[in-house]
């Protein structure tokens, strides 16, 4: 076998190849589990996809195949989306922080559009804005309108948020221990703090005489969730997970109460998140690799370094070039949008998700990329472009 002349497609894999695999994969140690079958089909697949790669074939990011997928899918959401699809707030949000992240531009009249049918999505009795038009308000549903209204970043689109009937749905999910219901009747959990903390936040109520309502509590229901693996559940006692450990920790920085969990314990969790063949990261222990998870663990890194003022602190903790290649390898596809793992397909989430981890891997890890293959920033707190946010917050600082 050579490992000196590549061929396309190659035949067989090369030594280095089989020998990185070999290292790398998960080990049965006997014990054929349907875990470890699902883990093994998942890395041969990845392998697969690896050894059909000549190496010195660049990595690419199909930039122009993404944004044509993306703006198909925004011309058509607000008019085709059903009435009862509780998501159409979020399709937008992923779409337009998608775009934000490739440096496409939104034309006008469709940023206008969105805008106007995000309108239709405000609850005028308690505040706040449903999933869809005419549905009852929601903490995510108002959280994914109101970051689709700043990715946005038009006078318009700011212009509409009405941060009064805002505060009055925030002030209604306010729980007596400090968390947040997510709708009347729903659940409380970490996911309904970060969406009420990170919009008063944005549109500039934590500054306002209602702040300590809203903050009350936070950082101490946050520190109820750390379990004893150092991340954070959803609610107390439940398993540690990478969405919740974000939201969490997110909360705590915007909050400015860092201390409030074990930092340290958190980061170590986190640490072992990344898989060791496949690149990207696992949501909970013993879990595939997901693309979607390559912002929720991915941006850990950057948070925690906040504590020492230092955003890049913690880039050498995690592999970025591991995680931007199986951002680019495993889970883009070449004609548009990206997929959670191979054998899987695409959506707009996935998409979202994995472009702003590709973004944490730039910019807050070290990997090593040519223009053509760079997205914006992302501001690991808020997940929207930093150019955006910073103009966001500008522009409610001044109203
Ligand atoms: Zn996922």
């Amino acid at each position: 076998m050579s490992t000196n002349t590549p061929s396309y497609p190659p035949s067989v894999p090369t030594e280095r190849e089989l020998t990185d695999f070999g290292v790398q994969r998960v080990q049965h140690e006997n014990i054929f589990s349907d875990t470890w079958h699902a883990q093994h089909y998942v890395e041969q697949r990845v392998f697969d996809i690896r050894h059909a790669r000549p190496p010195e074939k660049p990595l690419v990011l199909f930039r122009e195949k993404h944004v044509s997928w993306l703006m198909r899918h925004l011309q058509y959401l607000p008019r085709g989306s059903e009435s009862f699809d509780v998501l159409q707030g979020w399709s937008c949000f992923w779409i337009v922080h998608s775009l934000n992240l490739l440096g496409a531009t939104i034309p006008v009249p469709t940023a206008s559009m969105v805008v106007k049918h995000l309108a239709t999505f405000k609850d005028p009795v308690v505040g706040g804005y449903g999933g869809g038009p005419g549905q009852s308000s929601h903490l995510a549903s108002s959280f994914s309108v109101i970051m689709t209204l700043c990715g946005l970043g038009t006078e318009e689109a700011l212009m509409s948020i009405d941060s009064v009937s805002l505060l009055r749905f925030i002030l209604q999910m306010k729980q007596a221990d400090g968390s947040f219901r997510v709708s009347f009747g729903g659940e409380t959990d970490v996911r309904a703090m970060y969406c009420a903390i990170c919009i008063a936040s944005i549109v500039g109520l934590l500054k306002g005489v209602e702040a300590e309502k809203i903050t009350r509590g936070c950082a101490s229901y946050v520190k109820s969730l750390q379990g004893f693996d150092g991340g954070l559940g959803g609610e107390p006692g439940a398993e540690s997970h990478g969405g919740n450990s974000f939201c969490g920790l997110a909360t705590l920085v915007i909050l400015d109460e860092l201390d409030a969990v074990d930092t340290g314990a958190l980061l170590d969790w986190a640490v072992m998140r990344q898989m060791a063949y496949e690149g990207g990261f696992q949501g909970r222990t013993n879990k595939l690799v997901d693309s979607c998870y390559s912002f929720w663990v991915g941006s850990l890194f950057p948070l925690l370094g906040l504590k020492a003022r230092a955003p890049a602190g913690m880039s050498k903790l995690f592999d970025a070039d591991a995680l931007q290649r199986y951002v680019l390898e495993c889970a883009q596809l070449e004609n548009g949008g990206f997929r959670d793992k191979p054998g899987t397909s695409r959506d707009l989430m996935h998409s979202c998700y994995a472009l702003s981890g590709l973004s944490i891997a730039q910019h807050f890890g070290e990997a090593k990329h040519d223009a053509k293959n760079e997205v914006k920033k992302v501001d690991p707190v808020f997940n929207i472009a930093e150019d955006k946010i910073n103009y966001v917050k500008e522009f409610f600082s001044q109203t």
